[in-house]
């Protein structure tokens, strides 16, 4: 396989950017992925790749649970504050105001215009991300008309 042709192919697979966050009561870490997608309808599972070294990773691992707030087209801005290390500082999350989520606890974002929380069933372990297998267990919907941030439409690239 020529290793330029793999990356190239596979950046063309479309994605959407949602901030995932996790949290262990006061201990809290967000950041922006774009490896998630629906798995299921019934139960409604969802899988996302999450990067073994970082501290998403370790939360979701200890808690079992995350929450995901989907950017809306027009919040790239925000999408781009949290590949920052998290921060909280006067109630808000790198800078945006949040709230807690109801089933875990995670920080949901109330500028973004949905989200959902989810608890994981399944991990598959097998390269430098693990896959998680989670159902949807609430969900919220700020602003029906909202169009979600696309990924090509960013410039930004992370698959390859
Ligand atoms: P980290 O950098 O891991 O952690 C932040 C802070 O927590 C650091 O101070 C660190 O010291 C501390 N910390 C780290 N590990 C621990 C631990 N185990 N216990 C306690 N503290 C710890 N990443 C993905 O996983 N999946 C994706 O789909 C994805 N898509 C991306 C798309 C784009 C375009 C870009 C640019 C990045 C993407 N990333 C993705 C990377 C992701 O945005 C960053 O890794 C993000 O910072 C993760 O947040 P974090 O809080 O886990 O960060």
């Amino acid at each position: 396989m020529d290793p330029e042709v793999r990356k190239r192919t596979l950046r063309l697979i479309t994605y959407g950017l949602y901030v995932l966050t996790a949290a262990d009561g006061e201990e809290i870490a967000a950041g922006t992925i774009n490896w998630l997608s629906q798995a299921s309808f019934q139960p409604p599972l969802v899988m996302v790749g999450i990067k073994k070294d970082s501290h998403l990773h370790a939360l979701i691992e200890r808690t079992g649970k995350f929450a995901v707030n989907i950017l809306g087209a027009g919040q790239k801005e925000i999408a781009s504050a949290f590949f920052r290390p998290t921060q909280v500082a006067e109630g808000k999350l790198n800078g945006y105001p949040f709230e807690w989520g109801p089933r875990t606890g995670a920080p949901l974002l109330v500028d973004l215009p949905a989200w959902f929380e989810a608890q994981v069933t399944d991990a598959v372990r097998r390269g430098d991300h693990t896959v998680f297998v989670a159902e949807v267990i609430e969900a919220g919907l700020r602003d029906p008309e909202a169009r979600p941030l696309v990924m090509w439409d960013t410039g930004w690239f992370y698959g390859g």
